[in-house]
C-alpha cells in the first residue's frame, strides 16, 4: 500500500466502544451515547456508531445535514453549539431530536414553535469549573464561553424566559473541555446537575454530561472510573429509570484506533543536523501544531546497525515548522524505513487543511484484512463545485 495513509483498526474500535457500553450499563442502565461527529466524522466511522446505537452528537448545519443523511432516524440527534440555524434548529426539534440551546437567540427561535407540543429541549450551563478544579479547564482563568452562566444568573433567566415562551427544558448539557480529562471533572459536572436539580426544582429526561474522557489508554482513567464517579453523585438527587444519562464522547472512541502510516522518502545532513523526510506531515497529525509528543514506531526496511544521536524526523510540507519529533539515540533511519504514528483519530482528519497536497487514503484492519474506506483526495474532489472561469 503506498503510504502516506489512515488506518483504522476495527477490532480496537469495537473494544472501546464496548468498554463505553457496558461501563453505562453497570453504572446508569438508561442511557444514551452521542457520537461527537466533530472529532472524526470520516463517512465510514459516522455509519459505523449509527450501526452502534449511537446518536449522533453535531455542532452545526453542516453536520445536522451529514447526520439526517447517515441516520435513518432522524430522531437520533444531539444538535449542540452555537451555530445551528434556525432553520436546522426548528426543524431538529420538530423532529424529536435532543437540542441543547447555547445561546439567548436560540430561546427566541423558540416562538415559532407549537406550544402544544413536546420537545426535547436541553440549555447548556456554563459553570465555572475551573473554580473547583483548579488549573485543570481548556481556558484556566479565562473561563469557558458556552452556555448559559450558573453563577450570574444567566441561567436562571434562561430557565424563565424559556419559561415565558411555554416550553419546559428536558434536561441539561454539561459539556466542558479540560486538559486533564480527570475523574474529578466529571464529579463537578455531575455536582452541578444536582446542584441544579435541587435549587431549579426541575424534573428532568436528561442530564448530558458530554465528551472529553480519555480512552484506549491503559494508564489513563478508563470509562468505569468516570461513570461509577458520576453515577455515585447523579443518584442524590436522580433516579436512573427516570432521568436519562447523555455521554458524548469523541477522542475516547475514535483517537486510539487510528494510525498514520508513513515512509522515509530522503535523508540529508547538513551543518546542523541529519533531517529525515518523510512522505507524511504534521498538518496530518498535528493540525494545530501543538502536540510536543507522538506514539510511534519504526519499522525498518533492513537490519539498522547504527545507532545515531540525533534525527529530525520531518514532514513533506514547504513549512520548515511541520517537524514531527527529534529522535535522540535511535538507530539510523534510511529511505524507505516507515513510520507509523499510532493513536491519532481524533481532531485529525477532520481538522486538516488542503495545504500542498489532499487528503491521504483512509483504510480499515479488520482482524488482518485490510479494505479502503476512502480513496485519497485528488484533484477532482479538490475542485469539484469550483467556478474556474472561462479559458
Ligand atoms: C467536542 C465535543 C465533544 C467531544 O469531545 P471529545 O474530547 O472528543 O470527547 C462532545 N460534546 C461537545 C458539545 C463537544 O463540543
Amino acid at each position: 500500500m503506498e503510504t502516506p495513509y489512515f488506518l483504522i483498526n476495527k477490532q480496537e474500535l469495537d473494544l472501546n466502544v464496548t468498554k463505553l457500553k457496558n461501563a453505562l450499563s453497570k453504572f446508569w442502565s438508561n442511557s444514551i451515547i452521542g457520537y461527537s461527529y466533530k472529532t472524526n466524522s470520516l463517512p465510514w466511522i459516522i455509519e459505523y456508531f449509527k450501526n452502534q446505537n449511537c446518536f449522533a452528537e453535531v455542532v452545526s448545519d453542516d453536520e445536522y445535514s451529514l447526520a439526517k443523511q447517515i441516520c435513518c432516524d432522524k430522531s437520533k440527534i444531539i444538535y449542540n453549539g452555537p451555530i445551528k440555524t434556525k432553520e436546522t434548529f426548528i426543524e431538529a426539534l420538530q423532529n424529536g431530536c435532543i437540542v441543547n440551546i447555547d445561546s439567548k437567540r436560540e430561546i427566541e427561535w423558540l416562538k415559532s414553535l407549537d406550544k402544544n407540543q413536546s420537545f426535547s429541549i436541553g440549555l447548556r450551563v456554563n459553570f465555572d469549573l475551573e473554580d473547583v478544579c483548579y488549573g485543570q479547564t481548556a481556558c484556566g482563568s479565562e473561563g469557558g464561553r458556552f452556555g448559559f452562566c450558573l453563577e450570574n444568573g444567566e441561567f436562571e433567566k434562561a430557565l424563565k424566559t424559556t419559561k415565558s415562551y411555554g416550553f419546559e427544558i428536558s434536561g441539561i448539557h454539561l459539556h466542558t473541555s479540560s486538559k486533564t480529562r480527570s475523574v474529578e471533572i466529571y464529579k463537578a459536572i455531575a455536582q452541578v446537575a444536582v446542584k441544579i436539580k435541587k435549587l431549579y426544582n426541575l424534573n428532568l429526561k436528561f442530564v448530558d454530561i458530554g465528551g472529553g474522557f480519555f480512552g484506549g489508554l491503559d494508564n489513563k482513567p478508563q470509562f468505569n472510573d468516570y461513570l461509577q464517579a458520576v453515577s455515585e453523585i447523579m443518584k442524590q438527587a436522580f433516579d436512573a429509570d427516570e432521568t436519562t444519562l447523555i455521554v458524548e464522547p469523541g477522542m475516547s472512541l475514535i483517537g486510539s484506533p487510528i494510525s498514520y502510516v508513513t515512509s522515509v522518502t530522503d535523508v540529508k545532513d547538513t551543518v546542523r543536523n541529519r533531517f529525515v523526510i518523510t512522505d507524511g506531515s504534521r498538518i496530518n497529525i498535528d493540525p494545530l501544531m501543538r502536540k510536543s509528543s507522538y506514539f510511534y514506531r519504526c519499522d525498518f526496511a533492513s537490519e539498522s546497525n547504527s545507532v545515531l544521536k540525533k534525527q529530525v524526523i520531518c514532514g513533506f510540507t514547504c513549512m520548515e515548522n511541520d517537524r514531527f519529533f527529534v529522535a535522540e539515540n535511535c538507530n539510523e533511519l534510511k529511505v524507505g524505513d516507515k513510520i507509523i504514528f499510532n493513536k491519532v483519530g481524533a481532531y485529525t482528519m477532520c481538522l486538516s487543511p488542503l495545504f500542498i497536497k489532499y487528503f491521504p487514503p483512509v483504510y480499515l484492519d479488520d482482524n488482518g484484512k485490510k479494505v479502503l474506506l476512502r480513496k485519497r483526495w485528488t484533484v477532482t474532489e479538490y475542485i469539484a463545485g469550483s467556478d474556474i472561469g472561462e479559458n
